[in-house]
């Protein structure tokens, strides 16, 4: 693209490139393009200290103007309410660093382990449960994923490789080729799996390169893509998901359930109808991990119990995620029963 000044915004890069380094990050540019009232815009300013605004330009463009309650808005602006301390509420909510088992290779449960492949994400999800998370003494980047590859060509155990971050696909499509060659040279690794919400807030990120390493990977790649409310898949989506679809990888989607974004029967039998027909299968719906700045999204028990009772009872058992509870020291994401 070239700027209003003459020059090149960027040498070399792919549309989707361009879109995440223009993304805004500026409570000032967001308050102005939604409408929002001056006090937001103030309380938005000291929260994005802690943890910056991030939002890419068509996520934006999904965000009711003039309304500061918008669902989709609720889980990107940074608000008061992240000031405040609660007991219980840390940097480190799931035990993950006692599940280290390499410099970005993190292991808890049987069969699968999950590489931190970068700090960047596309958007700055509030209730994000790695808001704290210390990428830098993590991140395998470059040479520094040779002792995470090590460690699991070591351990005949590891079925499943999960690429999580950050957003994995914040790295480029030849990184990500060539480190599922390099998973896919290990004869034990036989699934790859990719925790990404790139697709959802940044459409264009499924591109040609994209979707020719997943034509051409060797290993068998489920996608786990995280939308929290249906009004995330706009047209654009649905046109990513079904091409996503057609390279012949598995769609599923975790959401986070989230007070006063998706707390609701309604709300969440749609999304699982609209993530169908986008060709994608709902996977789990998450508590609340209790991360410091994130308390005010949390739903009671009871409440998230009685939600999953009401989807049961109105949708087909694969349109209904599992709702669970991530426990540090647990064997599995724990299932918390629904109450039918
Ligand atoms: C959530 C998680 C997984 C994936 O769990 P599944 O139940 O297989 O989806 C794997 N490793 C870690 C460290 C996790 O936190
Ligand atoms: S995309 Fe995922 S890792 Fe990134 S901020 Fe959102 S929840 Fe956190």
């Amino acid at each position: 693209m070239i700027t209003a000044s003459g020059k090149p915004r960027q040498r070399c890069g792919s549309a989707w490139q361009q879109e995440l380094a223009e993304a805004i990050t500026r409570p000032e540019e967001l308050a102005a393009a939604l409408g929002l009232p001056p006090e937001r815009l103030a309380a938005a300013i000291s929260a994005a200290r802690l943890f910056p605004l991030r939002v890419p330009r068509s996520f934006v463009a999904r965000i009711r103007r003039g309304d500061p309650d918008d669902p989709l808005l609720r889980q990107i602006l940074p608000v008061s309410e992240e000031l405040a301390e609660h007991p219980g509420y840390g940097a480190d909510p799931v035990g993950e660093q006692a599940a280290v088992r390499a410099p970005g290779l993190l292991q808890k449960y049987r069969g699968r382990a999950l590489l931190i492949t970068t700090s960047t994400c596309a958007v700055h999800c509030r209730y994000c449960f790695r808001r704290e998370f210390p990428y830098a003494g993590q991140i395998g980047d470059g040479p520094r994923w040779g002792e995470a590859l090590a460690q699991i060509a070591a351990d005949a155990s590891l079925e499943e490789i999960i690429l999580s971050g950050g957003d994995p696909l914040s790295l480029s499509n030849a990184r990500l080729a060539g480190l599922s060659r390099s998973l896919a040279a290990i004869s034990h690794v036989r699934r790859l799996r990719v925790h990404t919400r790139q697709p959802v807030v940044l459409p264009t990120r499924v591109d040609e390169g994209l979707l020719q390493w997943l034509r051409s990977a060797s290993l068998p790649i489920v996608f786990v893509l995280h939308i929290n409310h249906p009004r995330e898949i706009g047209e654009e989506v649905g046109e990513a998901c079904a091409a996503l679809r057609a390279t012949g990888i598995t769609l599923l989607n975790q959401s986070v359930l989230l007070a006063g974004v998706n707390d609701d029967a309604d709300v969440l039998e749609e999304l699982s109808k609209s993530l169908f027909r986008a060709g994608v299968l709902p996977y789990y719906l998450h508590a609340l991990d209790p991360v410091r700045g994130a308390a005010h999204f949390a739903v009671p028990d009871e409440r998230a119990r009685a939600l999953a009772g009401a989807l049961a009872a109105r949708l087909p058992g694969y349109l209904v995620p599992q709702l669970v509870r991530e426990m540090p020291g647990a064997p599995a994401k724990v299932a918390l029963a629904a109450r039918l």
